[in-house]
C-alpha cells in the first residue's frame, strides 16, 4: 500500500514523500482509513511505530476540508511529548499554514489563554493544564464547541500518572459527536473504560 491508497489527499501524500516517509507503517495502514471514515480508534502501538502520523495525517486531511474553530485537542502525559507532537503536526501540516498551540504545566497561564483565543487548529495539552484552563476561564470552553477530534496519546501513561480525573473533566467540555482516538503502548481495562466513557464503539488495532 501507498499513502495515496489509504485515501489521503494529494497534498498529504506529497508531504509524506518530502518527509522521507516512503510507505505507510502497519499502524498507519490500519488506522488512517478508519479515521478518515469517521471511526473512533483504539490503537495499541509502541513509540517508533509511526503512530503519531497514523492519527495526525487523517486529522489534517479532515481539517483541510473544514478549517474552522479549534479542530482537535490532543492530550499527552508530559511537556516533552507535547512539544514533540507539535513538531510532528507542524511538519505534516506545513502545507496548511497549520496553527498549533501547546498548553502545558509550568508555563505562563495568561500567555496560554491568549494562544487559545487566537483559535489554533490543533491544541496539544497535558491533562492538568487544559483542565484548569477550561474550568477557570468562561471564555475558553466555547472555543471547543466545534471540536471534531480528541486524541489521547500515550493513554496508558496518562492513566499511570493519575490523570484520570482530569480527563473526565476535560471530556465534559467537548462536543459529544467528536471522534476519539486513543493510542497506547499497552492495553488495559482502564483504557477500555476510558474509551467507553469518552465515546461509543471503537475500531481496535493491535500490532
Ligand atoms: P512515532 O511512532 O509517531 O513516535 O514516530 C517515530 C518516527 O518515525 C518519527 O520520527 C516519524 O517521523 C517517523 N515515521 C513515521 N511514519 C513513517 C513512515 N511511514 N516511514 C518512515 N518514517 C516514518
Amino acid at each position: 500500500t501507498t499513502f495515496a491508497d489509504l485515501g489521503l489527499a494529494e497534498w498529504a501524500v506529497r508531504t509524506c514523500k518530502e518527509l522521507a516517509m516512503r510507505k505507510p507503517t502497519p499502524v498507519q495502514s490500519h488506522c488512517i482509513p478508519k479515521i478518515l471514515a469517521g471511526r473512533n480508534v483504539l490503537g495499541v502501538a509502541q513509540t517508533g511505530s509511526g503512530k503519531t502520523a497514523a492519527f495526525a495525517l487523517p486529522m489534517l486531511h479532515r481539517l483541510a476540508e473544514y478549517p474552522f474553530g479549534i479542530f482537535a485537542l490532543v492530550v499527552t502525559p508530559t511537556r516533552e511529548l507535547a512539544y514533540q507532537l507539535a513538531e510532528q503536526f507542524r511538519a505534516l501540516g506545513s502545507c496548511l499554514n497549520l496553527r498549533c498551540a501547546v498548553v502545558v504545566g509550568g508555563m505562563d497561564m495568561l500567555t496560554q489563554k491568549q494562544s487559545l483565543t487566537r483559535r489554533p487548529h490543533v491544541v496539544i495539552a497535558t491533562p492538568g493544564r487544559i483542565k484548569v484552563l477550561l474550568e477557570d476561564n468562561p471564555d475558553i470552553p466555547p472555543l471547543f464547541s466545534n471540536t471534531k477530534f480528541l486524541v489521547l496519546d500515550e493513554a496508558d501513561r496518562i492513566l499511570d500518572v493519575g490523570f484520570e480525573e482530569e480527563l473526565r473533566v476535560v471530556f465534559q467540555y467537548l462536543p459529544k459527536n467528536r471522534q476519539t482516538l486513543l493510542f497506547s503502548a499497552t492495553m488495559t481495562s482502564e483504557l477500555e473504560t476510558l474509551l467507553e466513557l469518552s465515546s461509543n464503539k471503537a475500531y481496535f488495532y493491535e500490532a
